[in-house]
């Protein structure tokens, strides 16, 4: 249905609550060019170690390339892009003083992924001294000034509404829209690009007249609750303004799984793929003893350069978090996986069917004095890289994979002299 005046509003309530959410533009390609002003106003790819596009500034996006694009194609019909690897740990301490930042309007701020975030606002207006609108004008301007990257920023009642709002002008905008008006934000946004709306559900809807996501919250409640599952009905409530998804402060305690993985430049050193792993497990763990839980599973997984996964699952005795027992473990599965001679570009690990570290119950068969002393190694090292930043200490055995360039890393000879 087209957008029309006489259309009545969903809501009329303007703030029951008030949901900001903010998205970094073109965020891994804006923090290279935070990071190198020469990089500034020109065509920029980032993912160079993964061979594909991952990243891409709003100069390269105004050529056409798109994400996922292979390198080789973007040196060939666009010579004047600049391509870069990925910079993971620099884009990790861009997003975390982009969450601090937010964290200054409001405590309330759930960590969605690396460049997004929500935060619960409502009734913040006082406080602040700011209506909804101003408030997310200053927290992009201070955003802006601090770390020199531009973001967009949606507010709105629901989070679903909200991130409607942060994609509905990008980059560098600012949509505000209170109860009254969502009808309108509806009618203008196609239903697929309605967040959690994948594309069998938007074709599926589309078949019964709903064009737009304003289709879609005006159709009864009943047509909804019989054709589709409760996520949709979730969504179509969070549609007409009614909050469903609250801001989860401490969403990250309910992992289903904790995962880690990185791409690396493809090699075929067993060392080196193997560092990687070590690295993924190291900082798994660490997360996993961040929020007091254990794995009964260790998955593994590589992927060759000619995009072939292999993967080994292992069940667990009893559950762990501990890095140093894991790592034998992995070391059986990766010799299980490694074929000599591929070559291969990316390591994960998979901690999964997690639990609660108080609940762990030892057998006969473990011995607690030495699951303590472990216990007693893995604190330690949790406080000092709290201390002094991630991976200030770590595993010999990820010492390669630290390594920024892989051919700079040697083991300095060390003798014993008489
Ligand atoms: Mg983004």
């Amino acid at each position: 249905m087209p957008y029309s005046k006489t259309t009545p509003p969903l809501t009329i309530r303007s703030w029951p609550n008030a949901i900001l959410h903010v998205d970094g533009d073109s965020f891994f390609a804006s923090v290279e060019q935070s990071l190198n002003p020469a990089l500034k106003g020109k065509p920029l790819v980032t993912g160079q170690e993964r061979g594909i596009a991952s990243a891409i500034s709003i100069e390269g996006k105004r050529l056409g390339i798109t994400r996922g694009m292979p390198i080789g194609l973007i040196k060939k019909n666009y010579p004047e892009c600049l391509i870069v690897s990925g910079n993971y740990e620099a884009y990790m301490a861009y997003a975390k003083r982009m969450f601090d930042i937010l964290r200054r309007y409001t405590p309330l701020v759930e960590e969605y992924s690396i460049d997004e975030a929500f935060a619960d606002i409502t009734g913040m207006r006082r406080l602040l001294n700011a209506g909804y609108e101003e408030i997310g004008r200053r927290l992009q301007a201070d955003i802006e000034k601090e770390l020199d990257i531009t973001v967009s920023v949606g507010i709105s009642l629901t989070k679903t509404l909200a991130k409607l709002c942060s994609k509905f002008r990008k980059p560098h905008g600012l949509t505000c829209v209170k109860g009254g008006y969502i009808h309108i934000l509806l009618q203008k946004n196609s239903i697929d690009k309605v967040w959690g709306i994948g594309s069998s559900i938007s074709s599926f809807l589309r078949k019964y007249n709903c064009a737009t996501a304003y289709d879609f919250a005006v159709k009864p409640l009943s047509f909804v609750e019989d054709h589709l599952t409760k996520k949709e009905v979730e969504i179509y409530k969070e549609l007409r303004g009614e909050l469903v998804y609250p801001v989860e402060i401490n969403k990250k305690e309910t992992y289903q799984s904790i995962s880690k993985a990185k791409t690396f430049t493809p090699t075929r050193s067993k060392e080196h793929i193997f560092s990687q792993l070590v690295k993924n497990i190291e900082e798994a763990t660490a997360k996993c003893r961040k929020y007091g839980l254990t794995a009964k599973e260790l998955v593994v997984t590589f992927r060759t350069q000619q995009f072939q996964t292999y993967g080994q699952k292992a069940k667990l005795s009893r559950p762990t978090a501990s890095s140093l027992e894991l790592i034998p473990l992995a070391e059986i599965l990766f010799n299980k996986c490694y074929v000599i001679g591929l070559e291969y570009r990316q390591t994960m690990c998979i901690l999964t069917h997690l639990s609660s570290a108080k609940d762990v119950q030892l057998t006969l068969f473990d011995n607690s004095l030495t699951i303590e002393q472990l216990d007693n190694i893995d604190e330690s090292i949790d406080d000092i890289n709290k201390k002094f930043g991630r991976g200030a200490i770590h595993l010999l055995d990820s010492l390669p994979a630290r390594y920024k360039v892989r051919s700079e890393f040697k083991m300095p000879t060390l003798k014993i002299v008489v």
